[in-house]
């Protein structure tokens, strides 16, 4: 006779209700899957989107959402693999895609159009145990501490991304729209290769966090921000992490000839642009979402290295409807992360 094993899970049974705990059969890892302890879980804005019906599951309910963790694994599906019962590691948004399109062939997993999304269309991290896809996991090195590595599978990751996409090297100006935690994050990478960096958000105490992460400068996002970056130099590159519209005209207005904006936030806003704007000056504008798994590798090895920080605030796995709530609220400054060692 064997006895089912169980394990703690924060439940979504109704959008827009808060999240239930319950007690759940453990998940078993098939052939390609490791089963993973959890030792931390971040909470992204995205698990808000999702909470609130905004951004609903392909699947019925109930859902465990959560696709910033990070533990250690305890039992291995059958199939080989140099994977170790032990060893740390994490999953990002990106729980798999197929393999074989032409976007997973190219490093490009992340817009895969058969991707699955951790905590969204599969099971997440806010429980005690996830399975995890052998090929689409992250090693985490052992110098970086599950409470610092959990941000980085989103929040960190969906940063580094952005920032490569900005094409800005080093000695070039990139301006950063939005200081949460993506921006935070994007601040240090950019100072680690190089770029001036100007940081833009309506907050002066996002602005004061950001000058001792590094910033070189720091601009209030009101009306005069794109003639006072202009002032500045101009920026070789924007890119966005405030989730309002209202950053697009500035970021229009901050832009050098032929800087690069990127697009990370997703407001429900149009965008509106004279064509002339784009085309005399030759800017690019790009989107970005999430990273793929060779991104992640580098930002894990910046990390690794003590270079890469994240503002942290950590909970308890018991106080997840709070920290949602604080979330819906504007209250956090960078990241909130579960702890559940
Ligand atoms: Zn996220
Ligand atoms: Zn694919």
């Amino acid at each position: 006779m064997t006895t089912l094993l169980t394990m703690k899970a924060a439940l979504l049974q109704e959008y827009g209700k808060p999240l239930v705990f319950a007690d759940v059969p453990r998940p078993m890892p098939k052939a390609d899957e490791v089963l993973v302890k959890i030792e931390a879980s971040g909470v992204c804005f995205t698990d808000v989107h999702i909470l609130k019906g905004e951004h609903a599951s392909p699947n019925p309910l109930p859902l465990i959402m959560g696709h910033e963790g990070v533990g250690r694994i305890t039992a291995l599906g059958s199939a080989g693999g140099t994977l170790k019962v032990g060893d740390r590691v994490g999953i990002g948004y990106v729980f798999g895609a197929c393999g074989h399109c032409r976007d997973c062939l190219t490093g490009g997993e992340n817009y895969c159009p058969d991707f699955d999304a951790t905590g969204f269309s599969v099971s997440g991290c806010f429980a005690e145990y996830v399975c995890m896809r052998k090929e689409w996991l992250n090693r985490i090195p052992e110098a970086i501490s599950p409470i610092e590595a959990a941000p980085l599978m989103c929040a960190g990751a969906a940063a580094y991304a952005s920032y490569k996409k900005t094409g800005v090297h080093a000695g070039e100006t990139l301006a950063i729209f939005g200081l949460g935690g993506l921006g935070q994050y994007a601040i240090q990478i950019a100072k680690l290769s190089g770029a001036r960096v100007i940081a833009v958000d309506i907050s002066e105490a996002k602005l004061a966090t950001a000058k001792a992460l590094g910033a070189d400068e720091v601009v209030v996002a009101d009306s005069h921000a794109g003639a006072a970056i202009q002032a500045l130099g101009g920026a070789h590159g924007c890119v966005n992490f405030a989730p309002v519209g209202a950053t697009w005209p500035l970021m229009l207005a901050a832009c050098a000839p032929r800087a690069t904006i990127v697009l990370t936030a997703v407001p429900a806003d149009q965008l509106a642009f004279y064509t002339y704007e784009v085309v005399e000056r030759g800017l690019k504008v790009v989107g970005s979402s999430a990273a793929n798994r060779q991104e992640m590798n580098e930002l894990l090895a910046l990390a690794a290295g003590g270079k890469v920080k994240g503002v942290i605030n950590t909970m308890p796995f018991d106080q997840i409807n709070d920290a949602l709530a604080c979330l819906v609220e504007g209250q956090v400054e960078g990241r909130t992360v579960l702890d559940l060692r």
